[in-house]
């Protein structure tokens, strides 16, 4: 009785020091001041065709759907195969330390962390919306690039000049400043791997599959119009966290 006993409380601290492992790690993690991302596509926040005219509904079905969609499952599976406990470690930390593992677990954390990211980073372009931020990232903007407007085509060239498939970021890097740059595939700057190094603010898909359907080959156009669409509110809010 006495050994069940122990044997009770030895296995109920052993849980309380992974839990509070695993609080504490989450707490040191940036999570940009949204809900979690975690390993699961969550339901997109807008409805497919909530995009238009800047992005077509069938764009984002396919997107979403497809793209998207299968990118979830194969870090799923590389997860099992690489025994990865999804329900332990947190995505983020996974692509701190990426360079540990597959080529497939590289490209799926990625694909699936940067297209549930771009999703929260975007709405619907009511006319009632701000097309730019405000507050202390409109300033911290500002002071690096000395206009929004500035920012902009910084921004744009960045993500026009990326060759073949990509993103392109604006980063809070690890001394607070504002960075643009660009990433390959479904690289991201939150990988131990990436050139680019520091917490996502904003992200810009440049694969073919996002603008194809409506822009051919116009890449430029589909930056241009992807700019009606940011959701500034929430990209302050992750600059301020
Ligand atoms: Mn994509």
């Amino acid at each position: 009785m006495l050994t069940d006993r122990r044997k009770f409380l030895k296995s109920t601290a052993a849980l309380l020091a992974i839990s509070s492992w695993s609080a504490a790690n989450r707490g040191n993690q940036p999570f940009f001041g949204l809900p979690e991302i975690n390993y699961q596509q969550q339901p997109l926040p807008f409805s497919y065709g909530a995009l238009e005219p800047a992005i077509d509904a069938m764009t984002m079905e396919i997107h979403y759907s497809k793209h998207a969609a299968g990118y979830t499952k194969n870090l799923n599976d590389a997860c099992l195969a690489e025994k990865v406990n999804t329900q332990v470690l947190p995505l983020v930390t996974l692509l701190s330390a990426i360079s540990g593992y597959s080529e497939k677990m590289r490209n799926n954390a990625g694909g699936h962390y940067n297209h549930e990211f771009f999703w929260q980073s975007l709405h619907s372009p009511q006319p009632a919306v701000a097309h730019q931020p405000t507050g202390p990232l409109a300033a911290a903007i500002e002071n690096k690039f000395s206009s929004f407007d500035q920012f902009k085509l910084q921004f744009a060239e960045v993500a026009k000049s990326r060759f073949g498939s990509g993103w392109a970021w604006l980063i809070k890097a690890k001394d607070g400043s504002l960075q643009i740059g660009s990433t390959p595939n479904q690289d991201n700057p939150l990988m131990n791997i990436s050139s680019l190094q520091g917490t996502p603010l904003l992200g810009l898909d440049v694969w073919e599959h996002a603008y194809y359907l409506r822009y051919q080959n116009r890449r430029a156009d589909y930056i241009t119009a992807w700019w009606t669409l940011v959701n500034w509110p929430i990209v302050e809010q992750r600059y301020q966290q």
